[in-house]
Formats: C-alpha cells, structure tokens, sequence
C-alpha cells in the first residue's frame, strides 16, 4: 500500500488506487471493518522532498452499534490535504520551516508514501463518536439482553411507565 515516489516524475502527477476490503487486516476489537473497495484518488505535488497529497477517499466501512451492538454499513468520503516530509528532515537539530503550516503533516522515508497508515488515519477522524445503526436505535434490553430492534421481549412492558422513561433512556446508552 506504499506510493513509490521514485516512480512519480513530474512536479504534479494525479495517482487513482483501488485496495480490495481484503487488503485491510483488521483485529477482532477494532471499531470497524473495511467492507469493499477503498478508493484514494490523489493529485501528487513534489517540491523538492515536500510532497502535498490532495485529493478524496471512499470507502465503505462496517461499525459496530454501540447502544444494539449489530455491524452496520457506513460509507465515508473524505477530502484529503496531507503535506509529507522526508523522514531525516525531522531528526538533527534544524527546524522545518513549513509554510502551510496549517496542513496536517507526516513523514516518509526511503521515497516510500504509507499509504495504508494515511487511509487508517482518516478512517479514524472520520468515524462517529456514537456509532448507531439508525438514529432511533431501541438498544439492547437492559432486563434480559435481547436485542429490542429485533425482538418484542416480554420485559418491555415493564419500561413503558413514562417516569421511567429518562431512566430508560440512560441505561440504553
Ligand atoms: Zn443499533
Ligand atoms: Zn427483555
């Protein structure tokens, strides 16, 4: 998943890259999947070792709900602006001066972009803070653990009771 710099001649160059859901190894725990094809579409800007990606990223990921705890479908599209250094600019005693400092910056070595880590980042600002199946998710049942989308349990009944209803409401968070 690297973007090999040396293969990018000109000063401005565009890079369209297809990785299959597959190509995403993910752990059991993690906060979500890569279901299908990611797309990172880029335009390259070198000057010199700084090197800007600008562009788009599409993917459709799979999240976890967190009041039913079901996997959901849930598509990102994100701009990207990333600027690159090479990797010994940032070691030793001299300062980079960036003049787009307001560009959030990374590190590249041996003329090789990860462009697997970049994708994992914006993955990340990318994802809710409260990731839901549906805005009206019904939760889990906080009497017996079924999930109250799905299936009517006989203790639902017990919650209808409105006073409870702010009691309810907090524990299916
Ligand atoms: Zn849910
Ligand atoms: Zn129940």
């Amino acid at each position: 998943m690297n973007l090999d710099l040396r293969t990018i001649k000109e000063p401005r160059a565009s890079v369209r890259r297809d990785f299959s859901g597959a190509s995403f190894s993910r752990d059991a725990d993690d906060q979500y999947r890569v279901r299908d094809t990611v797309t990172l579409d880029l335009d390259v800007r070198k000057d010199g070792g700084k090197v800007r990606l600008v562009g788009r990223l599409d993917a459709a990921l799979e999240l976890g709900c967190c009041r039913c705890l079901e996997p959901f479908p849930w598509g990102v599209g994100v701009d990207v602006d990333l600027l690159y250094l090479p990797a010994s600019d940032n070691t030793g005693a001299g300062e980079v001066r960036i003049e787009e400092s307001d560009l959030r910056t990374a590190y590249y070595r041996d003329d090789q972009i990860d462009l697997g880590q970049l994708m994992e980042e914006q993955f990340q600002l990318a994802l809710p803070m409260k990731p839901l199946c549906r805005t009206d998710c019904r939760g889990l049942c906080v009497v017996c653990g079924g999930n109250r989308n799905t299936t009517a349990c006989q203790c639902v009944a017990r919650w209808d009771d409105p006073r409870l209803a702010v009691l309810k409401d907090l524990l299916s968070q």
